[in-house]
């Protein structure tokens, strides 16, 4: 697959701010958030949408969960409640084809969604 704008903030070839960083997750602020705390935890691997996640890398999400977990306790969240998001393909929404995970809290959400 082509790079995606992660693939380049992963690389540190565009500025972002980075919350966490380790051999295989990195999380960040979304440039445009949605919520008082919206950010998103992304696999280094580049794996383009939810359909092609393999069964051997059921640790890796699992890594990417407990991520989100780590950083919402950081942003003063936990608590209150928040929200993970993956959007996948077209009808979901997905715009940057590498897996990520929405992270939003700090106001109270709509459910369902639009
Ligand atoms: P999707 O629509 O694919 O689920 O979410 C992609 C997210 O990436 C969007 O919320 C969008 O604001 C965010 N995003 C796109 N480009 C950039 C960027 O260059 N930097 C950061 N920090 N976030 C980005």
């Amino acid at each position: 697959m082509s790079d995606t704008i992660f693939t380049k903030i992963i690389n540190r070839e565009i500025p972002a701010e980075i919350l966490y960083e380790d051999d295989e997750i990195l999380a960040f602020s979304d440039v445009s958030p949605q919520a008082p705390v919206h950010f998103l935890v992304i696999p280094k691997l580049p794996i383009e949408t939810i359909n092609d996640i393999q069964p051997n890398q059921a640790e890796l999400i699992g890594k990417m969960v407990l991520t989100a977990q780590k950083l919402v306790k950081e942003q003063g969240v936990a608590e209150g409640g928040y929200r993970l998001v993956m959007n996948c393909n077209e009808d979901g929404g997905q715009t940057v084809f590498h897996i990520h995970m929405h992270v939003l809290g700090g106001r109270a959400l709509s459910w369902p969604p639009g």
